[in-house]
């Protein structure tokens, strides 16, 4: 049995940092985390040439002021995403090649039909109150709306609807079908709006921290020292009025408070005693995450760059859903990032790696050149069966959800408090998310220590 003022359940980047804002604070902290690694739901892997991977969260971009701030105090600098070129666009067989966010180079009556859904979108998440979304004026008709119903409804032109599905339920990483389209406009209003979730260039995949990630975790971590156990999955909190003990299989540390950082759609298998209030348990069974496979291709240079393309691409219904330029800051070798998200990330997700593999480097031959078809290098990161993500990429709200148990997301239970990406109304979902998630639990901590 050991001490300390504060236990930290996970060392992603919300538990990370709100570990980082109490040691600054003076208190004791331990951050206990199940897997044998840091990061959580970002994982990064430095190679032998200096290059770099994320297999998990990577971008970041403007207006996540919170990653940029934890990245200035620990000395790491940002560098642009490569968009000097066309992205390409590939449906019913036929490619287009475009800049910006919208394909404009598709039929006028496409464009002009994703152009009102992105107006309408960016109306809609003005009328949301980000602390409450369940408050929106709207807020009761659109939880019981999916988001398969919405497009059905209001995105009338087929080949719009198939690529807003892809884009919107792909951000989700489910079927349109499983998504409350009040959940889908709160998410996007707390990022600012679809311009920036759905956007490169000063959207939501502006930038990367040099070194990837882990550059950032890594000097997070070296700042706590001793203080994270890794292998260590907490399996029941147990607390009193004095306290709470967290028990480990061969550890049990007793804290004055908690902070549970794990996604919320993994909470529910940490045991509470008590239990803990009914609204809180609900809601642990009710925001589960989605599936997404994320691989890279590695080649000897980023060949798409000379042939005018950025390495961003989307093709629905193909192996490689979307594609994104994965460079490294010094900018060699060529890595490419393919996504797979929601129904077919899980079809690949059955498949032999050797078969998956093959069937992303045909779709990516097809789409890029021959060049395509001879990688150096492949790695598979299948994040639908990670047992500590829960799937990934984060956490979604099924219809009815966030009316009925929404209010039960941030309000800490006694001496346990709630951080993740999940709980943060800004940057839902995101990095940046996940940092202000674990200040805003240090505070609150701070705060119930000093009443
Ligand atoms: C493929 C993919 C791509 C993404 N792309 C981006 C992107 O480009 N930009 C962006 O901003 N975001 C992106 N995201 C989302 C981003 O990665 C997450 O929002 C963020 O990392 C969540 O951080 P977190 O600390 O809230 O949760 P997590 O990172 O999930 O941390 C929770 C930690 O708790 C641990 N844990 C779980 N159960 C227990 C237990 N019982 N005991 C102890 N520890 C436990 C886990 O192992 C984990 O380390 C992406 C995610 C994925 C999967």
């Amino acid at each position: 049995m050991a001490d300390a003022d504060c236990v930290v359940v996970g060392a992603g980047f919300a538990g990370l940092t709100a570990a980082l804002r109490l040691r600054q604070a003076g208190r004791s902290v331990v951050v206990v985390e199940a897997r044998d690694r840091l990061g959580g739901r970002t994982y990064t892997e430095t190679r032998a040439d200096g290059s770099y991977i994320d297999h998990g969260g990577t971008w970041i971009g403007p207006g996540q002021d919170r990653i940029y701030a934890l990245m200035a105090e620990l000395g790491i600098a940002s560098y642009k995403q490569y968009t000097d070129g066309e992205a390409m666009m590939i449906v019913d067989g036929r490619t287009y090649r475009y800049r910006g966010t919208i394909p404009l180079s598709m039929r006028p009556w496409v464009s002009a039909n994703l152009g009102t859904a992105f107006l309408r979108l960016r109306r809609m998440c003005a009328s949301v109150p980000l602390a409450a979304p369940w408050e929106a004026p709207k807020a009761a008709s659109w939880d019981r709306t999916t988001l398969a119903q919405w497009l059905t409804g209001h995105v009338p032109v087929r080949q719009a609807r198939a690529l807003l599905e892809m884009a919107l339920a792909g951000t989700y990483t489910s079927a349109a079908s499983e998504l409350s389209l009040l959940f889908v406009v709160y998410q996007l209003a707390s990022a600012g709006g679809p311009d920036f979730v759905l956007g490169v260039d000063q959207g939501a995949e502006d930038s990367r921290p040099v070194g990837g990630m882990g550059a950032v975790y890594r000097a997070m971590a070296d700042r706590l020292a001793d203080d994270v156990q890794l292998d260590a999955p907490v399996r029941s909190l147990r607390q009193d009025s004095t306290g709470v003990t967290v028990c480990c299989d061969d550890t049990q540390i007793r804290a004055s408070h908690v902070v549970v950082s794990v996604p919320i759609a993994i909470a529910g298998q940490i045991r509470y005693e008590p239990a803990l209030p009914l609204e809180r348990s609900l809601l642990h069974q009710r925001m589960p995450s989605g599936a997404v496979l994320k691989c890279h291709a590695v080649y000897p240079a980023p060949f798409w760059r000379d042939d005018g393309l950025t390495g961003q691409s989307a093709a629905p219904d193909t192996a490689a859903a979307v594609t994104l330029d994965a460079c490294a800051h010094s900018g060699g070798p060529g890595i490419l990032a393919v996504v797979n998200e929601g129904p077919t990330a899980r079809t690949l997700s059955g498949m032999e790696p050797r078969d998956r593999e093959a069937a992303i480097i045909d779709a990516l031959a097809r789409r890029f050149g021959p060049k395509a078809a001879a990688p150096v290098g492949f790695t598979h990161q299948d994040w639908s069966v990670e047992r500590y993500s829960g799937g990934g990429m984060i956490s979604h709200a099924p219809p009815g959800v966030l009316t009925e148990f929404g209010p039960a997301l941030r309000p800490p239970c006694g001496r346990i408090h709630w951080a993740g990406t999940e709980t943060s109304s800004v940057m839902y979902g995101f990095v940046d998310g996940a940092v202000r998630s674990g200040e805003r639990a240090a505070r609150e901590v701070l705060a119930a220590d000093a009443a």
